[in-house]
């Protein structure tokens, strides 16, 4: 297999050729999300990836999609992606089953930096979806939880039914000492824990602003607000990183569906200083 490497994405497979994987299991996480299990041993040497980078997930005949990878890195034989199933390609690969193939290409794009927390106090903040991408510094970050200081994860989710990765938060919290807090947008009889926006979180936590690294991936509103809160209890822009997300094509820079102002997404991003894209998310349809 050919594999081609560049000085920004070592390991990446030839980045216009899709290459077959086979489905392992599928476990749905709630309604309309699923975390997709590849079996990546067909692969040789095992697929090695960054926290934060992405595949292009391909339905033969169907279509490819963007899909963040949300397992741990250390992990190369299988491949976990949890997809929200909301079109065509999503839709599809829903109704994969086992022993399915399909196609991936990647890793793609910048990663989550995780030198620069080593340490000092992790924030993570998230919102639906978006604490698949984050699920992976999370692994990494907890088996050396030793070299960080406090490790905060700050979850939202429309209804509790929403919530991803239920058994895990548990787990994060009793086993590894980290200040799990989790809301929903809506509570149902079951809720006994916050109902509120991802932000209505931050009133019960006190962070060492400058001690402390922040990871936020979620609906641009949520980061939009989790990032004005985050300023203004005065961490500092460099030490905030967030996940963008377009509409996403080639993937490799070339076709444009992704530009953000003068950045590629899939390129540049899709992990971003926050001070590299603050103006561009103020600019409305950009
Ligand atoms: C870097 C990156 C990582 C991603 N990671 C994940 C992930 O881990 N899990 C996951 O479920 N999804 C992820 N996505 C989003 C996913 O790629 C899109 O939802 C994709 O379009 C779904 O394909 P589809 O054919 O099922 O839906 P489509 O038919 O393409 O679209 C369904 C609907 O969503 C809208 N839409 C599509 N893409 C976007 C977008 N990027 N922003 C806003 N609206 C959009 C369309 O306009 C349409 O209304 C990621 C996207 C990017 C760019």
């Amino acid at each position: 297999m050919t594999r081609k490497t560049n000085a920004l994405q070592e390991n990446v497979l030839d980045p216009m050729v899709s290459q077959p994987v086979t489905v392992r299991r599928i476990i749905w996480e709630n309604d309309d999300t699923f975390t997709l299990t590849l079996d990546m041993s067909a692969l040789g040497e095992g697929f090695h990836f960054l926290p934060g980078q992405f595949n292009m997930v391909y339905v033969y005949g169907v279509g490819e999609a963007a899909i963040s990878i949300s397992s741990d890195p250390a992990r190369t034989s299988s491949l976990d992606h949890t997809i929200h199933r909301v079109g065509l390609v999503t839709t599809s690969l829903a109704q994969r089953k086992r022993g399915d193939v399909i196609g991936i290409r990647g890793p793609y794009g910048s990663s989550w930096p995780i030198d620069v927390a080593r340490g000092k106090d992790v924030c993570i903040a998230s919102g639906g979806i978006g604490l698949a991408p984050l699920r992976p510094i999370l692994y990494t970050i907890l088996k050396n939880r030793e070299d960080y200081g406090r490790v905060i994860l700050l979850y939202g989710g429309r209804s509790p039914l929403d919530l991803l990765y239920r058994v895990e938060l548990e787990k994060w919290a009793n086993d590894f000492n980290v200040e799990v807090l989790v809301t929903v947008d809506r509570g149902d009889s079951s809720w006994k824990g916050h109902i509120g926006v991802v932000t209505s979180l931050f009133q019960y936590i006190k962070l060492d602003a400058r001690a402390t690294v922040t990871y936020v991936c979620g609906p641009e509103i949520m980061m939009k607000y989790t990032i004005d809160e985050l300023e203004r209890r005065g961490v500092p822009q460099t030490q905030i990183y967030l996940s963008m997300e377009r509409n996403m094509k080639c993937a490799i820079g070339f076709c444009g569906h992704c530009q953000m102002g003068p950045t590629f997404i899939c390129k540049e991003g899709p992990v971003y200083p926050l001070p590299r894209v603050r103006s561009l998310m103020d600019r409305k349809e950009l």
